[in-house]
């Protein structure tokens, strides 16, 4: 909204029309007609809707078989009012997304400073499932650190999670993903056993993690888990209530429950800004300024904090590995609802 509108002489910006813009935007969210709020979704839904970029990931084969059709974009606000455009049952594996709730369930089973010292909060500017940067990462290189929304991060930090055996640690990772998405979620088995049977990579990454001390446990369940994290079934409402959730303190906004602490959202967000959208999180944060999280699965979710979250589910892939349409959608409708946090003082 707070974009520069040509006036409808076409003499460029008047000031009646800057002020309307700003007048909008100026509005908190909540304070803005629903009617609105759902405006900017259905635009976005209809100008993407024909968009024919990308592909799905066809490197774990049963996503390359998931209808590249679907579309769908949901956004929840702080006050637990859910907007929807487009399909937002059909579900997708997670897939990277996950990455950010066991970051998140690490913070809270130990501490901030345990993903910040075991595994590092810095963008690796290599792609999710490098191994160099594994290598670089090793003391005494200089390299950066890795973090826990590349490959041998995440799979650190699903090894870092609390409990006494497999069906502990997982029922545990699963129910803790259920409560930001308000609702029990489940495995898509197909893509589990069809992941596992092909991640002969993240294997290595895992046991190469144990090699230079940052796994301390079996790396092979570590993966193993870490896989069946990603295989997490959700359509584009559950993951709009999770980013929802986060903008909203840890509280989720639909189900009133707390599902993390409100003080360790921030570094959430934080690392989210930092590496949440791969090699492109650069490009990304200069577009939106959100916090946000992609998955191979199509999804995409993005956090504008107090206000809302959103995300979008839409198979086909870029170069980098990120929705296209989800990420054109997102970025439309957050401009167009002041959604930027670093434009703040605007409205
Ligand atoms: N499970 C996928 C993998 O490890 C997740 C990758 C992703 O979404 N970028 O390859």
């Amino acid at each position: 909204m707070f974009t520069k509108k040509r006036s409808a002489t076409g003499r460029g910006l008047t000031w009646a029309a800057a002020a309307g813009v700003i007048l909008v935007a100026a509005a908190p969210l909540a304070a803005q007609p629903p009617a609105q709020i759902q405006a900017a979704l259905d635009a976005a839904y209809a100008k993407y809707k024909g968009l024919q970029e990308g592909k799905n990931a066809d490197y774990i084969p049963a996503l390359a078989k998931v209808d590249s059709k679907i579309y769908g974009i949901a956004l929840v606000t702080t006050d637990g009012t859910v907007y929807t455009a487009g399909d937002v049952k059909s579900e997708v594996s997670i897939q990277s997304i996950s990455k950010v709730f066991t970051m998140a369930q690490v913070m809270e089973e130990q501490s901030t400073d345990a993903i910040l010292k075991t595994i590092g909060v810095d963008a690796t500017g290599m792609r999710f499932n490098s191994i160099v940067a594994v290598e670089w990462a090793q003391k005494g290189l200089g390299g950066p650190e890795i973090n826990p929304l590349v490959n041998p991060g995440a799979i650190t930090a699903t090894s870092m999670v609390k409990g006494a055996n497999r069906d502990e640690i997982w029922n545990s990772i699963l129910a803790f993903e259920s409560a930001f998405a308000g609702r029990p979620l489940s495995v898509n088995k197909e893509v589990y056993d069809s992941e596992a049977a092909t991640n002969q990579r993240n294997q290595a990454i895992g046991a190469l993690m144990l090699a230079y001390g940052f796994i301390k446990s079996d790396p092979a369940r570590a993966t193993d888990v870490y896989t069946e994290q990603c295989s997490i079934s959700v359509n584009a409402r559950d993951l709009a209530v999770m980013a929802g959730t986060l903008a909203n303190g840890g509280k989720n906004p639909v189900t009133g429950k707390q599902a993390m602490n409100a003080e360790n959202v921030p570094e959430v967000l934080a690392v989210m800004a930092t590496a949440g959208l791969y090699d492109d999180t650069g490009k990304w944060l200069y577009r939106t300024g959100l916090p946000a999280k992609s998955g191979v699965g199509g999804g995409l979710i993005a956090v504008s904090p107090g206000k809302f979250g959103i995300a979008v589910v839409s198979p086909p892939l870029d170069d980098a590995g990120n929705s296209v349409r989800a990420q054109k959608a997102i970025a439309d409708v957050s401009n167009a609802l002041g959604g930027n946090p670093y434009a703040a003082f605007m409205h």
